[in-house]
C-alpha cells in the first residue's frame, strides 16, 4: 500500500481581531474613554453613549462609517449647540 497520506493543511490562523478604537473622551464630562460606540449597520444608525454622565447621541452611518466618524459627529453637534 503506498498510499501515503496526504499532507494536512495547516489550519487557517485566525486573525485576531483587534480590539476597534471604539471609546473615546466625552465632550460634556470629559472623561476619558467613557464614551463607547455602537453601529448598528442593519438600521444605518449608531449610537455613542458616556457611561459617566449618561449623554448620548444618535446618528445616521453608512457602511464606511467608523466609530470614530460618530464620535466626529457627536462633537460637531455639540459645537452647533454652543
Ligand atoms: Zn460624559
Amino acid at each position: 500500500m503506498g498510499r501515503r497520506k496526504s499532507k494536512r493543511q495547516a489550519p487557517q490562523k485566525r486573525k485576531a481581531i483587534e480590539p476597534m478604537d471604539i471609546q473615546f473622551t466625552c465632550p460634556f464630562c470629559n472623561h476619558e474613554k467613557s464614551c463607547e460606540v455602537k453601529m448598528d449597520k442593519g438600521r444605518n444608525t449608531a449610537r455613542i453613549s458616556c457611561r459617566v454622565c449618561l449623554e448620548d447621541y444618535q446618528t445616521s452611518v453608512n457602511v464606511l462609517s467608523e466609530p470614530i466618524d460618530v464620535y466626529n459627529d457627536w462633537i460637531d453637534a455639540c459645537d452647533a449647540i454652543n
